[in-house]
């Protein structure tokens, strides 16, 4: 067994919205190098987990400290600098650019801030050639450089899942989150999408996943943390995860 490494580390995370607890985390660690999933009912706070983590919402009580640095307060795009990034959702604005300037505007770690305020302050167009060579560079591994002056909204269900996950690596983090990453591909693009997620920890990147589909977590986990109703409820290895009842009482009351 592998000496305890976290890279990541949370104690007490609360965010409330109205009279209703979305996320109330009393420890969370994830190990470095490790493809981590994040499971749960719908609305257990995974997404509300991700966003707090990552700067994009404020938690009301909490810390959390990434690679040994204190991250509570920072705003997104300081977290993602700091090597921690999560995944966006194309968003209908980011649709109406091309493929290649959402990887160079993601290079700014702004994604799920004002997208087009960062377009007016950065000038991004003028951008230094690195950002695009590392776009372009990545658009290859990903199979979609010959996409690269398409707007984005033109892409198919997977390859805006792929887009999703090259524009997360523009900041080059240590640690990626993805939220649903297959959600909505077809059947025949998922273990593509499944070799492209443990490449990443193969590369020496930290994962952490949110999935429904049990075959496919079982399947690339490597720990897998347990939330319902906004609280960890279980964790472990794959084989005692799923013969856990508490997790399989979650998921029967979603
Ligand atoms: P999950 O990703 O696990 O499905 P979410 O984190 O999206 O769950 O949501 C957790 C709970 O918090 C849900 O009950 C959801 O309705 C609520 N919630 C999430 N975001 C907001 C928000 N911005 N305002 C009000 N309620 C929210
Ligand atoms: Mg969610």
């Amino acid at each position: 067994v592998a000496k305890p490494d976290p890279i990541l580390k949370a104690h007490g995370v609360r965010r409330s919205f109205g009279g209703l607890t979305a996320v109330d985390v009393e420890h969370l660690e994830v190990q470095r190098g490790t493809i981590t999933a994040l499971i749960g009912p719908n609305g257990a706070g995974k997404s509300t987990l991700f966003n707090l983590l990552t700067g994009f919402d404020r938690v009301d009580a909490g810390e959390w400290s990434f690679e040994g640095r204190r991250l509570n307060g920072l705003g997104g795009h300081r977290v993602a600098r700091s090597g921690m990034v999560r995944t966006f959702q194309l968003t209908k604005a980011l649709t109406r650019l091309t493929v290649l300037d959402n990887m160079l505007l993601a290079a700014q770690g702004q994604l799920g801030e004002r997208v087009w305020g960062a377009f007016l302050r950065s000038g991004w167009r003028g951008q230094e050639r690195a950002n695009i060579e590392r776009a372009e560079q990545l658009l290859e591994r990903f199979k979609l450089l010959d996409k690269r002056h398409e707007m984005a909204g033109n892409l198919s269900g997977g390859q805006r899942k792929l887009l999703e996950m090259a524009r997360s690596l523009m900041v080059d983090p240590s640690m990626v989150m993805l939220d649903e990453p297959m959600a909505g591909v077809n059947p025949a693009l998922v273990q593509s999408l499944l070799g492209h997620i443990t490449a990443l920890r193969d590369d020496g990147m930290t994962v952490l996943f949110v999935e429904h589909d049990m075959d496919v977590i079982m399947g690339i986990s490597d720990w897998i943390v347990v939330l319902a109703q906004g609280q960890v409820i279980a964790e472990g290895r794959p084989e005692d995860i799923r013969a856990d009842q508490r997790v399989v009482d979650a998921y029967l009351g979603a």
